[in-house]
């Protein structure tokens, strides 16, 4: 989603750019990647991948992990794992970073887009049931969608920004419809959904370490699950699936998806420092919170009292009508006081990727809604008071003349 914004270093903080979101490496980082190096383990083998699965699984509270070298490469063996097939549907959040989707396209199935809901902005477990319910039948024991005459598969909620999605009806339906649950937690490892961490709940969860994450091993990612089968097929799949390693006979097209030593040194570290990480988070919010309550036409990041947010990227909504400024206009008086701000990701049925027969939408309104007033603001682990200040004292004098 976001690229890493690199800065370049000042001399005065006073006045230097406030970046949206960059890394903290702050912790054993540089100690355990030297350790790869002295004793070269440096590639896909080597002890701290093994340790990064296991603390990371510990972590979350499942049983097994499974290393990627990215976010987008967990999904796509995710879906390669649960056996989802060219032609299958899959259902997706609607407002996401384009990955999951894409993933969707990599094996040759078919996104249908979910709309967010307006509470928490999240995939909405009502149109999920509606769909299911208005769109599809069951035929041969199969459930197919109406309209497509396809197969629907699966669902891929995607806990956006942080937030969790509200899980337990989506749950239910994928029992009722059965149907694979695929939580996308890239955005969101340390959330938790009604006291689980987030990626503990579906069939399988993939997560991401790319640059502009809560934690980083400057690319890379991690599949979660529950389930011993699907954990072999994970790590088979994204080690270009040998079943004699001896011999190197394959009966399946795998890929190479392997996490390298190094970048899993970087993670061990960054895991260690997970928990502070997310109460740094969570003061941020609470600053942008109290600093623009006062705002009118400023909607501040919601959270449900179902959900703990990590508090990935603080977004807030602009109301126009009542700040005299628009999200797009916003982000550009705020670049030129030398605040870096984001909109969220163009909605996945208005992508021309995704236009047409190209995908299904299942009455996707609130997120174009979302998406015209969005706007994500500087939330580093790192980010100071004093730059904090200066971002809320910025929106304050442009929203409030
Ligand atoms: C970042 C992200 C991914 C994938 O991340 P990479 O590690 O960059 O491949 C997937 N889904 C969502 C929602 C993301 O934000």
């Amino acid at each position: 989603m976001i690229e890493l914004q690199t800065t370049t270093p000042h001399t005065s903080p006073q006045d230097a750019p406030v970046p949206l979101c960059v890394p903290e490496l702050s912790g054993n980082e540089w100690l355990y990647v030297k350790e790869c190096l002295d004793t070269g383990w440096v590639s896909s083998v080597g002890a701290f991948v093994e340790r990064f699965e296991r603390e990371l699984a510990t972590k979350i509270g499942c049983r097994y992990a499974v290393a990627t070298s990215s976010g987008t490469a967990a999904l796509h063996t995710s879906l390669v794992a649960l056996g989802i097939e060219p032609d299958d549907e899959v259902l997706v959040s609607a407002l996401t970073f384009v990955a999951p989707a894409n993933a969707i396209r990599y094996v040759g199935a078919w996104p249908v887009f979910i709309d967010a809901e307006r509470a928490n902005w999240q995939m909405d477990p009502q149109k999920v049931a509606d769909f299911l319910k208005r769109e599809c039948r069951w035929t041969k024991g199969e459930l197919r969608n109406k309209a497509t005459g396809r197969r629907v598969r699966a669902i891929v909620p995607v806990h956006i920004l942080g937030h969790p999605v509200d899980l337990a009806p989506i749950l239910d339906l994928a029992q009722v419809y059965n149907l694979f649950v695929i939580e996308d937690a890239s955005e969101s490892l340390g959330a938790a959904y009604r006291g689980h961490s987030v990626g503990q709940l579906g069939h399988l969860a993939c997560f991401s370490f790319n640059g502009n994450k809560l934690m980083t091993t400057g690319g890379g990612g991690m599949i979660t699950t529950n389930s011993n089968t699907w954990a072999q097929l994970a790590k088979y799949y994204s080690t270009q699936a040998k079943d004699d390693p001896i011999e190197y006979v394959h009966r399946h097209i795998g890929f190479n998806y392997r996490l390298t030593n190094v970048q899993a040194a970087m993670g061990c570290a960054q895991l260690e420092q997970l928990d502070r990480f997310v109460a740094r988070k969570r003061t941020i919010a609470r600053r942008y919170a109290d600093g623009l309550a006062d705002v009118p036409g400023i909607t501040p990041m919601p959270e449900a009292d179902w959900a703990h947010s990590a508090y990935w990227l603080y977004t807030i909504l602009i109301e126009p009508q009542q700040t005299g400024i628009d999200s797009r206009e916003l982000r550009k008086a705020l670049n030129q006081r030398g605040v870096q701000s984001r909109p969220l990701w163009c909605p996945m049925p208005m992508l021309p990727i995704y236009q047409g027969d190209r995908s299904v939408a299942y009455e996707v309104e609130v997120a174009p809604w979302i998406y015209a007033r969005a706007l994500s603001l500087p939330s580093s682990v790192g980010l100071t008071t004093e730059a904090q200040v200066r971002v809320i004292e910025a929106l304050r004098k442009l929203c409030m003349n």
